[in-house]
């Protein structure tokens, strides 16, 4: 029988999410939305799946619904658009899984202590992840929910890719390398098989360019490097995030300029990568439309790095086959893919101009050595297919109905 999924992207100001029907064993998206600015000024958004707005509202400045407020009108657009489609559960986008969640899981209240645990491994983002399971196990107990993970994907990578060479009790106490955006990467890595054999079976380079980037390395469509480590600060430039540095500079900063560890939080997260570059946005269309030469600037610091990451990812696979590039700037940016696949030349990428320019699927040549790709990632279906596997044939044919919860 026909059920919905429900798939939430929590943040500390947004709520997103995605509805999916599951019509005769096939998930389509029934629609999709955001509030946003919950404690500042929300504004909601639901659109269709064509991009149609279904509804819309806005609260004005100061007004703080919180997580709390925002779930609540959810739910109701949520019942007007369900009907009488049950609900048969709730896929969460949690950044973390620590050591121990190498899939998706099936939430309970001994779960979600144990996701509270990898609070301080990504304080910006594991709490706001978690608050909604917390309010709709409290409310809706009986709607099953699954935790879906960022860092999951990159379980397999083997154990030199994860260690820093720290102490060894610091790698043992899980100061090492997760890696992140792993939900797109395996999304990619998904659907790889039906863009292209040779691409999926080899040594392939994902490169997931958008407001947050990073790189990975699949092998036979395992990931086994990438370019985020600890934290998802780390790797490339980012739309504010910095990327790797050389931690003296964090001791500098500290040591002579006496900044806080919150000072620098907020420089490395939140005031650097192309916007503090630039000094003029962190939005890659606003950079490429600009003559200004910091803006020029930004977006070759942008290009150069993601050359040398390419290199790093191809010596860890000892060899490469494919590059495939996804999200905003991956999907839209045809000038920047046109850049990165030029500087790989050298890797035996040979770009067709008029592919990219038409935004692919294939972006090289026929003779091209290494195949370059254009695949649009979907992190949102790849949880509502993990949470409709968790939940099994018999949690779809429970009627958990949204309408029944008030
Ligand atoms: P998020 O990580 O928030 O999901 P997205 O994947 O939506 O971000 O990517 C956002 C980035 O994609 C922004 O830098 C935006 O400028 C860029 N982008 C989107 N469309 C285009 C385009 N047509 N040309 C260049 N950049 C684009």
């Amino acid at each position: 029988m026909a059920a919905a999924i429900l798939v939430l992207n929590a943040g500390s100001s947004s709520i997103k999410f995605s509805l999916f029907a599951e019509r005769g064993g096939v998930l389509e998206l029934d629609c999709r939305g955001q509030i946003e600015g919950i404690t500042t000024s929300p504004r909601f958004i639901a659109r269709d799946a064509v991009g149609a707005i279904l509804g819309e509202r806005s609260w004005g400045d100061g007004v703080k619904l919180g997580h709390d407020g925002a779930l609540e009108h959810l739910s109701a657009f949520l019942r007007g658009e369900l009907k009488d489609l049950p609900l048969a559960g709730v896929g969460h986008r949690v950044v973390h899984g620590g050591l121990e969640y190498a899939e998706p899981v099936l939430i309970d209240s001994g779960v979600i202590a144990a996701l509270r645990k990898f609070i301080p491994l990504a304080p910006l983002h594991q709490p706001h992840n978690l608050t909604p399971i917390r309010l709709l196990l409290e409310r809706m107990p009986q709607v099953p929910q699954v935790a879906c993970f960022d860092t999951a994907f990159h379980r397999s990578n083997p154990a030199l890719a994860q260690w820093f060479a720290l102490p060894a009790e610091m790698h043992d106490a899980g100061v090492r390398r997760y890696g992140f955006h792993g939900l797109s990467y395996e999304y990619v890595a998904s659907v790889l098989p039906r863009v292209d054999a040779a691409a999926a079976a080899g040594r392939t380079v994902v490169l997931h360019l958008g407001n947050g980037a990073s790189m990975c390395a699949l092998a036979g469509g395992s990931s086994v490097a990438s370019t985020m480590g600890f934290t998802a600060v780390d790797g490339l430039p980012m739309g504010t995030r910095c990327g790797s540095i050389d931690p003296g500079v964090i001791l500098y900063l500290m040591s002579e300029r006496k900044m806080t560890a919150g000072a620098i939080e907020k420089l490395v997260y939140n005031q650097s990568g192309l916007l503090g570059v630039s000094g003029i946005s962190s939005d890659m269309r606003t950079l490429l439309a600009s003559s200004e030469p910091r803006a020029r600037l930004a977006v070759d610091l942008y290009v150069y790095r993601i050359g040398r990451e390419l290199g790093s990812l191809a010596a860890a696979l000892g060899g490469l086959d494919a590059i495939v590039f996804t999200a905003g700037i991956g999907e839209n940016a045809a000038v920047i893919r046109e850049r990165v696949c030029r500087d790989a030349s050298w890797l035996g990428v040979n770009l067709d101009g008029a592919a990219n320019r038409a935004g692919g699927p294939r972006i090289s040549t026929a003779q091209s050595r290494v195949s370059a790709w254009v695949i649009p990632t979907n992190e949102e279906l790849m949880i509502a297919q993990h949470t409709r596997r968790l939940l099994g044939d018999t949690a779809v044919d429970r009627e958990v109905r949204l309408n029944a919860e008030g």
